[in-house]
Parts: C-alpha cells; sequence; structure tokens
C-alpha cells in the first residue's frame, strides 16, 4: 500500500510524536498544519560537514558555510539609531566578529556557548576581520554528515533540529509514496522516483542525493501549475463562445487593407507576421486569448489598431484600454488621426437608409474617469446601441453600467499595470453568450519561462523587430554633480537644435502628495536655473485634466521644450522630436520603469542620449543603472531583472494566495519550466481530463485548489 499525499493532508501534525499543544502551535505559525505541510516544507539548504570552510582559510570576499561557537554578544544603537548586535564567534582556528543590524533578537539568541552555522561573506572592516548580518542557523547537535537546515521563525519557537526530527518520523511512517509520474517520463527526463526523493530532500547521504531530489519534486510542483494552466486553457478553447470574425484572406480583410495601406510607412515583417496570427485566432469560433509582447517603440499601437478594425468590420465593436488617462488621450489621438476619413456601413436600425448600402464614418470615442457626467452618459447609451466603434479608455471602461451593443476584440496595453480582475471583468463585458476576443500587449518583456507560468493561459506573439531607421539610444550614467552639469548643458544644446527634451522627477512611492511636491520643486529649480529661458511644462498625476491635455499637447506641437513630469509619461507618449530623457535619482526605479522612460526618447531619425542621474543607493540600484547603460534589447533586460529580483515579484503581482513554488524556481528552473509545460500537453492531448491520470487530478486539486489558482486562471 502506498501512501497519497492527500491522505497526509488529512492528518493533522499532532499525530506525531513530540508535537504537542505548544509546538502545534508554533508549526502553524509557520504554515505547518498537517503531516502532508511537514512533509512539503523542505530544508533551505543543507550544512555539508566535509566542506565546512575554516575561518582561518577563509580570503576576504569570499563567501562560505561555517560551524562556529559563540564567544561573546553585545549590543547598542548606531549613530543614525539603528540596533546594531556585535558577536564574536570562533570555529577553534580563529575569531570573527559577526555584526547585525537591525536584527535586537540575536543579542537573545547568540548566547556564549551557543554552536551556531553562518553563512555570509568575509570583509575586513577597520582592520578586523568581520561578516556583516550573516545568514544564521541553529543546528543543534546533529552528527550527520550533510545536515538539512530549515527555515526557522526565530520568534515561533521552532528549530531546524525540531523540523528535522519530525520530518524523519514522517518518512519512517509514511513508507512508501504512490508514484503519479509515468516510468517512461521519469526515465526520459532522468528523475528519480517520489519516495526516494522526498526521503533524500530531507535526509540525504550526500549533496548530490539533495539536488537530484530536489529536481524530482521541483519537476513535480511545475508540472501541477501546468497540467491545470493548459487544462484550463483547454477547457476555454472548448466551451467559450467567441465570435468567428470575417478576416478576408487572411490579411485581416478590406477595412484592416485599407487602413494598412493609409499608414505612412509599410509593416514590418514582425508586424505582418503578429497580425497574421492575431487574424487567425479572430476567425475561429472561440474568444482569443492571446499576450503580445513587443519592446518599447516596436509598433504595437498598429498591431492594435488592426485587431479592432477587423471587429468593426465586421459590425462589432472595439474597446482599448490603457492603464492611464495621459496614454488613453494620447491613443486616442492617434487612433483618430490615423483612421480620419474611414467609414462603416451603417447598420443603424434607426436610420431610414441602414442597409442601403449607405457609409457613415467609423466613430472613435475617449471614456475616461474625467468624461463629463453628461457627455459620458450620451457615449454611454452610443456605446448600447453601437453608435460607436471604437472605445479608448482607463480603466473607467470596466467600471459597472457600462454595455456594449457588440463587444468584438479588446485590447489591453501595457498589461502589467492592470489587475487581473479587471481583465477577467472587461472580457465578461461580450453581449450575450459571446465572450470578446481579448489582446493583451505588453512592452515589459516576460522572460519565456516566466511567461508560461504567470501567462500560461495566454498564447503569446513576439514583436521582435523594430521599424527602420531608429538610431540606437545611447544611455549614459551622471553618478555626480560633475556629470550633471554635462546633462544640462546636453539638454541646452539639444533645444538650441530645434529639439525637445524630457526631465523625469524622482520617484517617491510613498504619497503622491510628495511626488507632487518634489515635482513642483524639481519645475522650480530647473526654470529658474539649469534651464533658464527655456519653455518647460510640467506633468504630473493631480494636474487637472484640460491642463494635461494642454501641457501635452504644445510638447507635441513644439510649443515647449521641455517636460518635466513623473512616471505618468512612462508608457505610450509618443513625440520623435524628443531626444533627450533625463532621470533623475534613477536608482529608485526598477529596471522596466527605467527601459520603459527610455524608451520615450529614439522614436524619430535623431540621435537620442538617456541620462541616469544620481549615485546609486542600493547594489541592486547600481547593477540595474549599469545594466541599463550596457544594454537596450528589452528582453536582456527582463532576464537581468529577473535575476535581480527573483521571481517571487513576477508572481506576485498576480499571486495572493498559497502557491505550490516551494522548490521550483522559475530563475534557475527555466529549462524544467519548458519541460513541465511539455509534459502536460503530452499528458492532456492523451488524456484531456486526467481520467488516467487520477493521482496527478487529485494533487492539482490538492496543491492549486480553486483558491491557489484563481489567480492564475481567471486573468
Ligand atoms: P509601442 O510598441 O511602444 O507601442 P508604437 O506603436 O507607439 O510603439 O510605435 C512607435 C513609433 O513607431 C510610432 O511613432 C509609430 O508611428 C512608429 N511605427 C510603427 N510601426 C512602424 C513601421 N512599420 N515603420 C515605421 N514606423 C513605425
Ligand atoms: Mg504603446
Amino acid at each position: 500500500m502506498s501512501r497519497r499525499l492527500a491522505q497526509l493532508a488529512q492528518l493533522p501534525v499532532t499525530e506525531l510524536k513530540g508535537v504537542g499543544g505548544a509546538k502545534a502551535g508554533a508549526l502553524a505559525k509557520l504554515g505547518i498544519e498537517t503531516v502532508l505541510d511537514l512533509l512539503t516544507y523542505y530544508p533551505r539548504r543543507y550544512l555539508d560537514r566535509t566542506k565546512e570552510a575554516r575561518l582561518d582559510e577563509l580570503e576576504v570576499g569570499e563567501e562560505a558555510t561555517v560551524l562556529v561557537t559563540v564567544v561573546r554578544t553585545s549590543s547598542r544603537r548606531t549613530r543614525q539609531g539603528r540596533s546594531l548586535v556585535t558577536t564574536q564567534v570562533t570555529d577553534g582556528t580563529t575569531r570573527v566578529e559577526l555584526s547585525f543590524f537591525n536584527q535586537p533578537f540575536r543579542e537573545r539568541q547568540l548566547t556564549p556557548g551557543t554552536d551556531v552555522v553562518i553563512f555570509g561573506r568575509l570583509e575586513v572592516f577597520q582592520g578586523k576581520r568581520r561578516m556583516t548580518n550573516p545568514v544564521v542557523d541553529l543546528i543543534g547537535d546533529r552528527t550527520g554528515r550533510i545536515v538539512p537546515v530549515y527555515p526557522q521563525s526565530e520568534k515561533a519557537g521552532v528549530m531546524s533540529w525540531d523540523v528535522a526530527r519530525f520530518a524523519e518520523e514522517v518518512l519512517r511512517r509514511a513508507g512508501e509514496f504512490a508514484e503519479p509520474l509515468d516510468d517512461a517520463v521519469r526515465a526520459r527526463l532522468d528523475l528519480v522516483e517520489r519516495t526516494a526523493a522526498f526521503h533524500d530532500i530531507h535526509l540525504p547521504e550526500s549533496m548530490r542525493d539533495a539536488a537530484v531530489a530536489r529536481r524530482r519534486l521541483a519537476f513535480d510542483e511545475l508540472l501541477r501549475v501546468q497540467l491545470e494552466l493548459v487544462r484550463r486553457k483547454r477547457e476555454l478553447e472548448r466551451t467559450a463562445v467567441g465570435i468567428a470574425h470575417e478576416v478576408g484572406d487572411g490579411r485581416g480583410g478590406a477595412l484592416v487593407e485599407r487602413f494598412h495601406s493609409a499608414l505612412p510607412y509599410d509593416l514590418t515583417d514582425a508586424q505582418r507576421r503578429v497580425i497574421g496570427e492575431i487574424t487567425t485566432d479572430l476567425a475561429k469560433g472561440h474568444p482569443m486569448h492571446r499576450l503580445l509582447q513587443g519592446d518599447v517603440g516596436a509598433g504595437k499601437t498598429v498591431v492594435a489598431i488592426s485587431a479592432l478594425l477587423v471587429a468593426v468590420q465586421g459590425g462589432h465593436q472595439g474597446a482599448l484600454m490603457a492603464p492611464t488617462e495621459v496614454l488613453a488621450e494620447q491613443h486616442h489621438l492617434g487612433i483618430t488621426a490615423l483612421l480620419e476619413g474611414f467609414t462603416v456601413p451603417d447598420t443603424d436600425d434607426g436610420n431610414l437608409f441602414a442597409g442601403a448600402g449607405l457609409d457613415r464614418p467609423l466613430r472613435v470615442v475617449l471614456l475616461t474617469n474625467r468624461t463629463p457626467a453628461g457627455e459620458r452618459r450620451r457615449l454611454l447609451a452610443d456605446l448600447a446601441e453601437g453608435r460607436v466603434d471604437l472605445v479608448v479608455g482607463t480603466h473607467a471602461l470596466i467600471s459597472e453600467g457600462i454595455e456594449f451593443a457588440s463587444l468584438g476584440v479588446v485590447v489591453i496595453d501595457e498589461q502589467h499595470r492592470f489587475g487581473v480582475e479587471q481583465r477577467a471583468a472587461l472580457r465578461d463585458k461580450g453581449s450575450g453568450a459571446a465572450v470578446p476576443d481579448v489582446l493583451v500587449m505588453t512592452a515589459t518583456p516576460i522572460p519565456r519561462t516566466a511567461a508560461m507560468t504567470v501567462y500560461g493561459d495566454l498564447d503569446v506573439s513576439v514583436l521582435d523587430e523594430l521599424p527602420p531607421g531608429r538610431t540606437p539610444i545611447d544611455t549614459r550614467w551622471a553618478r555626480d554633480e560633475g556629470d550633471e552639469l554635462e546633462v544640462w548643458q546636453q539638454v541646452r544644446d539639444e533645444v538650441a537644435a530645434g529639439r525637445q527634451a524630457y526631465v523625469v522627477c524622482p520617484l517617491i512611492d510613498e504619497s503622491e502628495k510628495l511626488e507632487v511636491r518634489s515635482a513642483q520643486e524639481t519645475y522650480e529649480e530647473l526654470t529658474g536655473g539649469e534651464l533658464f529661458g527655456l519653455r518647460v511644462g510640467l506633468l504630473h498625476g493631480r494636474v487637472p485634466t484640460a491642463e494635461k491635455d494642454e501641457v501635452m499637447g504644445s510638447f507635441r506641437r513644439g510649443d515647449l521644450d521641455v517636460l518635466v513630469a513623473t512616471t505618468v509619461i512612462e508608457v505610450g507618449v509618443d513625440v520623435p522630436n524628443a531626444t533627450v530623457m533625463v532621470i533623475l535619482d534613477a536608482s529608485r526605479f526598477g529596471i522596466a520603469q527605467l527601459h520603459q522612460l527610455r524608451g520615450r526618447v529614439g522614436r524619430g531619425a535623431a540621435a537620442s542620449v538617456c541620462w541616469l542621474v544620481g549615485e546609486a543607493t542600493t547594489p541592486d540600484g547600481e547593477s540595474r543603472l549599469e545594466a541599463l547603460v550596457r544594454s537596450t534589447d528589452g528582453f536582456e533586460l527582463a532576464e537581468v531583472d529577473l535575476d535581480l529580483r527573483g521571481e517571487g515579484t513576477i508572481m506576485g503581482e498576480r499571486q495572493k494566495g498559497r502557491n505550490d513554488l516551494k522548490l521550483a524556481s522559475l530563475r534557475r528552473d527555466r529549462e524544467w519550466v519548458v519541460k513541465a509545460r511539455e509534459v502536460a500537453v503530452e499528458i492532456l492531448d492523451a488524456d484531456p481530463d486526467l481520467e488516467r491520470h487520477a493521482l496527478l487530478a487529485e494533487e492539482v486539486g490538492l496543491f492549486l485548489g480553486e483558491d491557489e489558482t484563481d489567480f492564475l486562471l481567471k486573468g
């Protein structure tokens, strides 16, 4: 009889020896309530006693794990008021000092005589050898060669050795585990059996065994996620009824072709290919659910309009959602201009000549939170009765009370700003039973494997070619004040040459109010100083719409030389004559944001420059700015970003509930994400409802129950 994980999920941890009320309470704080929770509470790392470093052999700058004994500990406050605990430790060869900032509990934890494992980088400070904020694990006096080190909560009162003891008992009593993977798949991917994997992750004989075990269990996690995503995607394809749009001979149909031939340029090959992929989807009877990735400036807007026009030419409506008012207004202006003079067949029942082959102008409207009440009411009525063909807007578009006569295609621009619920809400706006086709566009490239997990329910198109004639943006880092003089000199030079510039104000996360104030101060300082005599405009979140329009309009027409702004200009703003981007306090911005901001220049034929101003305040900040200077490739930057931030943040944006990815890392296990996807597809191809894979089905439900997967699937 082999043990199913679902059975272990039924057993409370109090079933284990030595887990009474107090320990159970402490374990609960770590999220461990059932025996399964304990089994899947994995070691953070292992201490290989054959490989322990000796303090006297450590080089300065080297990172190492050392088993040491505490000699003495003291604490004080630094001049900045931070708590500082200082501990002397020895491993019998020599001593080092450990400094812990803002960890006052260390004083109680690290009493003289305590054995601990430390992991840190050896440095020399004021002549003393020391480590700052090393990782500390209390391991007790286990004598095994490989010691598992469990994440422990200092405050919870559960020690690593407690967890190790409990895990050992679980393994002993559970015996054999049921094996959900076919032998053939295991053999092909060279994965060990599950029983061995659970044993070796907790009680490995060697580091290699631990690594092999980890690989198997991580694969199981990834496979569960992929099975669920692929299954849901297929279910949607099977059951959701969409609109089978008329797309002509594959080029989108007459209206789209007319749009393309009216453009002042030729489409790039990538644009053509992607439009092809989209129209193929649109022609199908089930709703499209596609992600379009394309670097800043790759020309996503034209692709978006093409998709929207497919809907319009079939008598349906299109909606384009942007993350900010500025961008919505910008899109509305741009689209109105591009579609000037376009007509559609008039099918309005209230019109006497409807159906008589007469056309009416194609109507594009803007709808945001700032649309005045009266106009809004009229627009809503027109939308509901089909007198509007295309609507551009912000979140306001999905607020209650908006009805469409027949919403055919929805495009969501700059996805990273949109919540999952909002995406789902808009999709529900379809009239009758038909679900509209959805295209999500993002200029924040998501590494392929991450996309596969986080957006695993979407198909992906990639716009991987910039329109011709762009000159690469020269990115420079002005670290100190001397460099800054050069920055402003260049702004003045470019303006003198008839060009324009952006200045982005420091990011202030805590409050919009502070950010607005800082923007105002920056504006005043610059106009009274470095940029004196130039025509400078100011734009931030609190500027009233009418004024915002005016400022943007002036800048677009060239009536302003410089635009001082907060990140409201981050996405979409398109003024080809702007050639300088100055980002103040640049290290406070994330990579994606910097890349977006930089993308506001380099849109015309003239050479552009992006200045990153200010010292980096953290090592990560330094790495970010260096990456920006080195590369203008959004996909490369996305990989750097993933390395710096870890996958937590990527998942974090979408994920609220608990997450099954305890071992698997989207970053380290990139190739395994791909393999898991392949296996999931293979299994579901042969067995769509997992009827012959009952154990897998049970585990998907167990680990990715409704609550946990909602985030992955609704969006
Ligand atoms: P993004 O992908 O960042 O949204 P946009 O759609 O705003 O990019 O396009 C950036 C600029 O490139 C715009 O000025 C647009 O008119 C121009 N553009 C788009 N496609 C082409 C093309 N095929 N050839 C030349 N210019 C193009
Ligand atoms: Mg865009």
